[in-house]
């Protein structure tokens, strides 16, 4: 079994040319085999596995003691570490323990992303600090994400990123429809407006920084 999803996993890499991916658990999957440190690495060997993750806390989702949540974003730093491929982190009112797990797993060595970001400045600038990127989604574009308005803001231009989350949080104007990769479009608008500057400007920085976090080729982009 194990040697026929191995062949399915290395299909699929291989025959998709634009796509990359990670590998992880994510925190929300409860209830199922523990991925151990030589599991993740072995099936992040492929030159196409980029990152791990995702991975991280959610307080959100689930509750009662997590702490079998906490070991598992712990193997994962610790698969980043092996793999030298950098962490892709989810973090829901979880934010004080998934600095503290950062900290304690010493994931500044390797670096990665916080995606989906939802946490204030406070806790962007002590990932930053540990050498992590800020992603954005739709969620910026939401009217009443104040707090979120400012973190966007505030990051420095050189540690941004912006993303989908698709299928789920479609960005305004498209907010409550199934999202797609074109839609990420509208998050780099609401940024360049929030910081008074050109879309090509976010486009370029984000695209540059996606590339150089994930060690990929630098491409060019137009956004038009
Ligand atoms: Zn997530």
């Amino acid at each position: 079994m194990r040697s026929v999803l191995a062949l399915i996993w290395k299909i699929f890499l291989e025959s998709a040319r634009l796509l990359n991916a990670s590998v992880g658990v994510h925190p929300d999957y409860e209830n199922i085999t523990e991925p151990t440190v030589a599991q993740l690495v072995e099936l992040a060997q492929h030159p196409k596995v980029i990152a791990i993750g995702e991975t991280g806390l959610d307080y959100f989702r689930l509750k009662g003691d997590l702490e079998w949540q906490r070991e598992r974003f712990r193997r994962h730093i610790r698969a980043a570490k092996a793999t030298q491929k950098p962490l892709i982190i989810h973090t829901r009112e979880a934010a004080e323990d998934t600095l503290r797990i950062m900290q304690e797993e010493d994931a500044a060595t390797i670096g990665g992303v916080m995606h989906c970001f939802t946490e204030n400045w406070d806790v962007a600038q002590r990932a930053i600090e540990m050498n992590f990127y800020i992603s954005f989604s739709g969620i910026v574009t939401f009217k009443n994400a104040l707090m979120l308005k400012e973190v966007a803001r505030k990051v420095p231009l050189n540690r941004m990123l912006i993303e989908t989350d698709s299928p789920y949080l479609a960005p305004v104007p498209h907010r409550g429809k199934t999202n797609q990769p074109a839609f990420v479009k509208h998050v780099a608008e609401e940024i360049a407006k929030l910081r008074e500057t050109s879309l090509d400007e976010i486009a370029t920085a984000t695209t540059d920084n996606f590339n150089t976090l994930f060690r990929l080729p630098h491409t060019s982009l137009t956004t038009h």
